[in-house]
């Protein structure tokens, strides 16, 4: 199981990237990717559940891919597409 951020709620304010003690969470605000992305994305190979992406979010943008809403049922195959 790992975490994961829905596209569409993700404001990119970067809250989570800060909080992760594990650096699972990409792009940086530096990497040359980073205005071209519209959102930042979970590594679930690095992800270790310890939800203090969670805590900061304001936006309720972060969901453990099993209790993903519905209309987001893709998001997990999206945050883990982006490392591929
Ligand atoms: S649950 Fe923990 S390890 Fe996983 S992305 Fe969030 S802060 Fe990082
Ligand atoms: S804290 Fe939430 S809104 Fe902010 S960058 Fe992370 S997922 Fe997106």
């Amino acid at each position: 199981m790992a975490y994961v951020i829905v596209p569409e709620l993700c404001t990119k304010d970067n809250l989570c990237f800060d909080a992760c003690p594990e650096a699972c969470i990409s792009p940086a605000a530096e990497d040359a990717n980073y205005e071209a992305t519209d959102s930042l994305y979970i590594n679930p190979e690095l992800c270790t559940d310890c939800s203090a992406c969670v805590a900061v979010c304001p936006s309720d943008a972060i969901y453990l891919a099993d209790d993903l809403p519905a209309e987001y049922a893709d998001a997990a195959g999206r945050n883990k597409a982006f490392f591929n």
